[in-house]
C-alpha cells in the first residue's frame, strides 16, 4: 500500500538522528546504547520500506549491529585496483564499498 510522503520524510530523519546518535554513544564507550540505537534504525527501516542510502550503509556494521568508527573498531583497506574500500569490523565481518 502507498504510504504517505510525509511519513517516509519523517522516517527518513529519525534515521538518520539515530545513526549520529549511536556514532555518539559509541565515543563514549556506551556500548548498551551504540547498539540500541543501531536497532531501532534497522527496525524503522524495514518497517517504512526506507533503504539507508550507501553512506549511511557504511556507518555501521551489518553482522553485529555496532556502529563503525574508523580508528576504534573498524580498518578499512583501500585497494586502488578495483576502487573499493575494504571495511573490517572488530567482529571479523567485511564490507566493501566503491569510491
Ligand atoms: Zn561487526
Amino acid at each position: 500500500m502507498a504510504q504517505k510522503e510525509g511519513t517516509r520524510q519523517v522516517v527518513r530523519e529519525r534515521m538518520g538522528i539515530l545513526l549520529s546518535l549511536a556514532q555518539s554513544a559509541l565515543r563514549k564507550n556506551d556500548i548498551i546504547h551504540a547498539k540500541r540505537y543501531i536497532f531501532l534504525a534497522r527496525k524503522l527501516s524495514s518497517r517504512y520500506n526506507c533503504r539507508f542510502t550507501k553512506e549511511e550503509r557504511a556507518l555501521f556494521c551489518k553482522a553485529c549491529g555496532m556502529p563503525r568508527l574508523i580508528g576504534k573498531n573498524t580498518r578499512v583497506r583501500l585497494n586502488k585496483r578495483t576502487r573499493a574500500a575494504e571495511y573490517l569490523c572488530s567482529c571479523e565481518a567485511k564490507a566493501g564499498f566503491k569510491y
